[in-house]
């Protein structure tokens, strides 16, 4: 059985890359996936039969539109937007929108693919899907902002709704990008449906804890690792690439459980304290002034900064935590921080590890928290204030943190229990896509052929 199946995941990979051949990310994560499946697949031969595999990686629908808008100085410009709407067996499409001068369709189908499965490990009803465009908001002005969003959802209105699709943030959209896209929304529809987005301000129908969800998640998710590894993140040396909304709240929280945050990153560069981070030198440049990581040394004179972010890697620690962006972490900075004694690696962004780097942690028994487990943290709380929204509710921060962490301790143990019960004990990637998968192939046999 082992055979047949191992051959039927490799023609219906075949087929994904004769008709995806310029997607390389999106082949990445499928791949991924369909290597932990085969043991699945061989016990349970229907799923071949529903041609559950074909289904899975062809998206529902997906939209590319048109973004113009103006610049400050009057000049038009034109940018791409895309939503893909993957898969709705458990619910309205949820996922994040990413505005980042990368974002093509690859990105968007890789991290659409993914949400899928992320988003069935909640245990929330939520489907997955993913959008963006290729605007880069460096450096553009807070009416830049406003107006590339509202152009934005001008045409996205159309496609989504509280029942139907629910976007939220990623790379480049925060409260203030979500404020601006709600904002006309709101205006074209002519209601205020507060949960047609997550991520909204707490003034209108936003939820305590969203903003600090997935890097809490992250770093629950790992604690729960470690926990079993007779370990914790007490006295640890943690190093986290990034400093957006995953990585600056994934350092808080080691920080609160004992550890010391040493180094972080933006896409120039990053900074190495030895000390520990000072976070409230981080969210001010960052969250308020909007300015780059290199600028904390200027006001913390023992810490380090070095242009390229990859060099990250190369400081020594026990806990390593990818939290910028996907494929940040190859096979050489993976090799690096295994000769530096690495313990445990917890991924924060979306497929932050190549294939190799992962491959060579799980070989060197390193304890790896795969990202559609370690970071399905924030899309849970968005499922949380999407029931706040249609309840007219807005529990406390203890109730929603209390909410969450609960979740992370159940993605981790369905991963555990998942691995085991397909013969990959110990191999949290491969138990993560199979718990997802079987809760999504089983709602999709269940909805007929659709
Ligand atoms: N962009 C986030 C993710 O990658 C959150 C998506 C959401 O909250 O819908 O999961």
């Amino acid at each position: 059985e082992q055979e047949v199946a191992q051959q039927y995941a490799a023609s219906v990979f075949a087929e994904v890359q004769r008709r995806n051949p310029n997607e390389p990310e999106f082949l990445q994560a499928v791949k991924e996936v369909f290597d932990s499946l085969v043991p699945v697949l061989a016990c349970r031969p229907e799923y071949m039969e529903q041609a559950i595999l074909e289904r899975l990686v062809e998206p529902e629908r997906m939209v590319t539109f048109r973004v113009p808008w103006t610049d400050d100085a009057g000049r038009i410009h034109v940018n791409r937007g895309f939503r893909v709407q993957f898969n709705s067996a458990l619910g309205p499409y949820k996922g994040g929108l990413r505005f980042h001068p990368s974002v093509n369709a690859s990105i968007v189908k890789f991290l659409g693919f993914e949400q899928i499965f992320k988003n069935a490990l909640t245990g929330q009803p939520i489907g997955g899907g993913k959008g963006g465009a290729d605007f880069d908001p460096k450096g553009k002005s807070d009416q830049e902002i406003m107006r590339f969003a509202q152009s934005f959802m001008t045409e996205l209105y159309r496609h989504i709704g509280p029942d139907v699709d629910v976007p939220a943030g990623d790379i480049g959209v925060g409260a203030r990008e979500i404020g601006y896209l709600f904002g006309q929304y709101k205006r074209i529809r002519g209601a205020h449906e507060a949960g047609v987005l997550t991520g909204k301000g707490m003034g209108y129908g936003g939820s305590l804890v969203r903003k600090e969800a997935t890097g809490f998640g992250v770093v629950y998710f790992v604690e729960e690792m470690l926990r079993d590894a007779g370990t914790s993140f007490d006295g640890k040396t943690v190093v986290v690439s990034g400093s957006g909304n995953v990585a600056m709240y994934a350092m808080q929280k080691a920080a609160e459980l004992g550890a010391t945050v040493v180094a972080c990153s933006d896409s120039d560069g990053f900074i190495h304290d030895r000390r520990g981070i000072r976070l409230e030198t981080v969210k001010r440049l960052k969250e308020v002034e909007r300015k780059r990581i290199q600028e904390y040394v200027k006001e913390h004179p023992g810490a380090e900064y070095h242009e390229g972010s990859s060099g990250i890697w190369s400081i020594p620690c026990d806990i390593a935590l990818p939290c910028a962006t996907q494929n940040e972490l190859d096979l050489a900075a993976a090799e690096t921080l295994v000769r530096n004694g690495v313990l445990a690696v917890g991924e924060g962004a979306n497929m932050p590890c190549t294939l190799e780097a992962a491959r060579l942690f799980q070989a060197h028994g390193v304890h790896f928290a795969p990202a559609k487990a370690a970071n399905a943290g924030g899309v849970a709380v968005s499922a949380l204030e999407m029931a706040q929204n249609r309840m007219g509710a807005s529990w406390s921060f203890a109730e929603v943190d209390a909410k969450l962490r609960a979740i992370m301790q159940d993605i981790y143990r369905q991963s555990v229990q998942a691995a085991e019960a397909f013969g990959r004990a110990g191999d949290l990637g491969a138990g993560a896509n199979i718990a997802a998968f079987l809760r999504v192939a089983d709602a999709m046999v269940a909805q007929g052929l659709v």
